[in-house]
């Protein structure tokens, strides 16, 4: 019978793999991590240029209206093509 105690001195010993392991590890979840970030953004992204926007069939339309806002508001808003849902929004000039 082996005597426990020679053993445990050894218990944070790994083997090179295991280190080689833990690092595969932890670049996986460094990349999903990074993909999820991604993902996130790209939501927000369309959240803010997108959803509950009004959408104008045409360059025109839109134009029209950011006209008229500029013009009764003083804003500066702009037209610009949704990459989402391939309609015509207004906003700050942020996307063109
Ligand atoms: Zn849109």
């Amino acid at each position: 019978m082996v005597d426990p105690s020679i053993i445990t001195p050894l218990a944070g010993w790994r083997h090179p793999a295991q280190f080689f392991m833990s690092e595969v590890d932890r670049e996986i979840g460094r990349l999903m991590r990074l993909a999820i970030r991604k993902e996130e953004k790209a939501a927000r992204l369309r959240a803010a240029r997108c959803d509950g926007k009004p959408r104008y069939e045409s360059f025109d339309q839109a134009a029209k209206m950011a006209d008229l806002a500029r013009r009764r508001h003083g804003a500066k808003v702009s037209s610009y093509r949704c990459p989402d849902c391939g309609g015509w929004h207004l906003g700050s000039a942020m996307w063109d």
